[in-house]
């Protein structure tokens, strides 16, 4: 009975791991490092480093670990790199899932959770946006995941194997115990950047668009702690092995943040100022989204834990404390150079 998580070691993938490995479970990671770390996974866990597209690599470790579920995280997030360089989105996303689902067909894998995004919706005609809203992507981001959810859907009916895709908000927050959380250097995601500027390592924070028709004229994002993430990915696990049908679930908390009032946030919870400037649109950005929640409240056995804003904040802030610490304290001194 065990777990293979494709992109382990990654952001969320590894906050998963631990959620898995606290429970008692039995995990097994493929991740090629492009932003992952093996330091972010617990003692003992096995990791593969290679591709989740690697379908000789991926059927050996199903094979010799006995692997029933696959949880695929790898791919890759940033909806403007999406935009500037599209086909590698249709790789890293839709194909190397065809491929991880040709191996997990041909070993006989039955269980399959699948990272989706709030993207596929596009600008929805209704917020809170439910599964039922029509998918529109405004970027390649999205439409990658999209076709993902598709050829998923398409392979689950053919094979016999039951899938459930979470399409994930934003998210944001890290470890609890800041044992974790987001690492990647140059990452675009806006808490990440706002606890950046909070810490110092950047001089201000620019705000992409303040024209919108929203309240403040800036973009609205429902974000969801990483590590109620991981639990909805265990509750829909459980659901999987009590037999529950393919599925398609919102993963979110339902409630909506602007852009300035979540930088706001992030300045009352560190106490400290920084620039903020207004900056023109982000091509490929939605104006608001926000959940629907109520299918997976009603589909999965999952009480988020950390829904609140400052909450996720607090320990985004803490991560990054963390981080940027143990950065300096890596980085040669000028007097030693
Ligand atoms: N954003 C911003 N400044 C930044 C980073 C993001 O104004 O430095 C905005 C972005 O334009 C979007 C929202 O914050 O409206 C969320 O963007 P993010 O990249 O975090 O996630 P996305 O919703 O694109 O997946």
């Amino acid at each position: 009975m065990t777990v293979l998580l494709t992109g382990g070691a990654g952001y969320i993938g590894s906050h998963m791991v631990h959620a898995l490995v606290e429970a008692g479970e039995r995990v097994v990671v493929i991740d090629n490092l492009s932003t992952g770390f093996s330091a972010f996974l617990p003692e003992g866990v096995p990791l593969f480093i290679g591709d989740a597209a690697d379908e000789n690599l991926v059927e050996g470790v199903i094979t010799a670990h006995g692997v029933e579920s696959i949880i695929h995280f790898a791919g890759s997030v940033v909806v403007p790199d999406s935009m500037r360089d599209p086909l590698a989105y249709y790789r890293n996303n839709t194909m190397t899932t065809r491929s991880l689902l040709n191996a997990a067909v041909k070993c006989g894998v039955g269980r399959f959770i699948f990272s989706s995004t709030a993207a596929v919706y596009g600008n929805p005609d209704q917020v809170p946006v439910s599964e039922h809203a029509l998918t529109r992507p405004l970027s390649p981001y999205g439409s990658s995941k999209l076709m993902t959810e598709i050829m998923l859907h398409d392979v689950a009916s053919a094979h016999g194997m039951n899938y459930v895709v979470l399409r994930y908000f934003n998210v944001a927050g890290a470890d609890p115990l800041a044992r974790i959380g987001l690492a990647t250097v140059g990452a675009t995601h806006l808490v990440k950047i706002a606890v950046e500027a909070a810490t110092g390592q950047r001089a201000k924070i620019d705000v992409f668009g303040t024209d919108y028709p929203t309240p403040d004229g800036s973009c609205i994002r429902d974000f969801i702690h990483v590590s109620d993430l991981a639990q909805a990915h265990r509750a829909a696990l459980s659901y999987l092995r009590g037999n529950g049908g393919s599925v398609t679930l919102n993963c979110g908390y339902g409630r909506g943040y602007s852009v300035l009032e979540t930088i706001e946030a992030v300045r009352r919870v560190s106490g400290r100022t920084f620039a903020v400037q207004y900056a023109p649109r982000r091509p490929g950005d939605i104006m608001t989204m926000v959940a629907d929640t109520s299918r997976i409240r009603t589909t999965l056995d999952w009480a988020p834990q950390y829904d609140d804003l400052e909450t996720i904040v607090a320990h985004a802030l803490a991560w990054e404390e963390k981080l940027f610490r143990e950065r300096q304290d890596e980085m040669p001194h000028a007097a030693s150079a």
